[in-house]
């Protein structure tokens, strides 16, 4: 990836992301706080002026010069707007605030920036940013912060996109994800399988050039092997990195009274549904969100099973199986302190074995019925006593995380998950291949690992992809 020496290339990723001007050597200005009214709001900018852009709105108290401020460093003062008319030909005062410095390359973006901190006010904030863009700052593109971070190599492709997941984290787990991604965990994965792989594309060309020496599949076959196994198991974490990314669903599905309700909030551990003693107290449905390991799911607990007077039992079973396909996880209950009911076992029939916990509900009481007559291994739990409880939890974050568990770097997004198909698929093709076409199938596998980090190769694409779905400030 480019350093910061190429201050002054065009970075154009694509005009399909909107991001038409990528100039880094343009000073860049944008509110970094969402919109509407908050306690403080930030204008940042960013680029080669942005001291003198602060010096041209900002009015240190005491009277220090703007341009001599160091980095690091925080200032109180007052924002004004320099074309603006105040008392006494002055400029317009708009707001006190503090401002802080960072010098390059010690910055977000590596480059010189400043951080306007003034109050939280819409208006407020356009008339810093309007005095900024008059002063040399022109308005930033989405994501551009985050890009020229990436231009000058403070972060990767795969780390930009975990600043994204974290902006956009709604659940602790999802945001612990992000971390993980930011942390680079899975870019060393990458970069070393990288090294691997180039190693083996060396000796591969060598090997072209000198055809009578051969390909020593010391060289060759044995690295491609342990790359493509690293790659594998990272492709492995996709799931479950979807579901740590976007959330899964699991569905709790059971006869009326089962105890779905009280097992939900059970493993919340607050009261989210209404439990009740007579049948159907859940309504429709009800979702609540709750962390499972690494995952953050969404549960859906529903009573749309009942058997109403009139309605007949397949209805209920029916209605499982909907619920069941839409969701990654199913919990099912089985009301162990009440025979079985031929709904049971048609649920037993409907539901998928692999992605379904069976549960055999009140375990504090007796079990009238016995596993064999279900066709299912069951976990008792009793949300009563808690009984089972942990147990059952683990045994949803087992299926959740599948392959991902004991893994640290997770993939997250379905554009690494992709690049990781293609260079497994080209890796497969390597061994025992004629030396031109390892040559080829390494090219491929080493430009979808690229396209991961944005290192090692130029990944305009890559590029604009991830930097499609910013917002502008970030
Ligand atoms: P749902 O209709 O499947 O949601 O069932 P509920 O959670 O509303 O529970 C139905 C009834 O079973 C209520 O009277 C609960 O108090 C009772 N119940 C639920 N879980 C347990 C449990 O673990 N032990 C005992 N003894 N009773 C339970």
């Amino acid at each position: 990836m480019a350093g910061p020496e190429t201050h002054g290339t065009s970075l154009t990723p694509s005009p399909a992301t909107g991001m038409t001007s990528g100039r880094l050597d343009d000073t860049i200005a944008a509110i970094a706080t969402p919109p509407g009214s908050g306690a403080i709001g930030i204008v940042r900018v960013a680029g080669p002026r942005a001291f003198e852009v602060a010096a041209a709105v900002f009015r240190p108290a005491g009277g220090r010069r703007v341009r001599d401020l160091p980095g690091g460093r925080v200032t109180f003062g007052r924002v004004v707007d320099p074309d603006g008319e105040g008392a006494r030909a002055a400029p317009a005062f708009v707001d006190e605030g503090v401002l802080l410095t960072f010098r390059a390359p010690r910055s977000y973006t590596g480059q010189d920036a400043v951080e306007l901190q003034v109050h939280g006010g819409p208006a407020v904030l356009r008339a810093v940013l309007d005095a900024c863009l008059r002063r040399g700052a022109r308005a930033a593109e989405p994501g551009e912060f985050t890009l020229r971070a990436v231009a000058s190599g403070r972060l990767d492709l795969a780390q930009a996109e975990a600043v994204l997941a974290m902006v956009e984290a709604r659940s602790d787990a999802a945001r612990r994800q992000a971390s993980v991604g930011l942390s680079g965990a899975l870019s060393e994965a990458i970069d070393a399988a990288q090294r691997e792989l180039t190693s083996a594309y060396a000796a591969v060309l060598a090997s072209l050039d000198y055809p009578e020496e051969g390909v020593p599949e010391a060289r060759v076959e044995a690295p491609v092997a342990d790359a493509r196994a690293r790659l594998e198991r990272l492709l492995a974490t996709a799931s479950a990195g979807r579901f740590a990314a976007r959330g899964a669903r699991m569905a709790i599905v059971g006869r009326p009274n089962a105890g779905k309700s009280s097992l939900l909030n059970a493993l919340l551990g607050y009261p989210r549904a209404i439990v009740a003693d007579a049948p159907g107290t859940t309504r429709d449905y009800l979702e609540a969100p709750l962390e499972l390991g690494r995952v953050s799911v969404t549960a859906v607990d529903t009573a749309g099973l009942r058997a109403t007077a009139d309605a007949v039992e397949a209805h209920g079973v029916a209605r499982a199986r909907e619920l069941a396909a839409a969701a990654d996880v199913v919990l099912a209950l089985v009301d162990g302190t009440r025979p079985l009911e031929p709904e049971d076992l048609d649920l037993v029939a409907a539901l998928e074995r692999e992605r379904t916990v069976w549960v055999a509900s009140k375990a504090d009481r007796p079990r009238v019925w016995d596993e064999a007559e279900l066709g299912v291994t069951v976990r008792p739990v009793s949300s009563a006593t808690g009984r089972g409880l942990d147990a059952l939890r683990r045994e949803l974050e087992a299926r959740l995380e599948g392959d991902a568990a004991g893994e640290e770097a997770w993939v997250t997004s379905e554009r690494q998950a992709d690049a990781l198909r293609e260079a497994v698929e080209a890796l497969a093709r390597v061994p025992g291949a004629p030396a031109d076409l390892q040559g080829l199938d390494l090219e491929t596998a080493l430009r979808a690992l690229a396209r991961i980090t944005g290192r090692g190769d130029v990944a305009e694409d890559a590029l604009a992809e991830v930097f499609a779905r910013f917002c502008v400030g970030k």
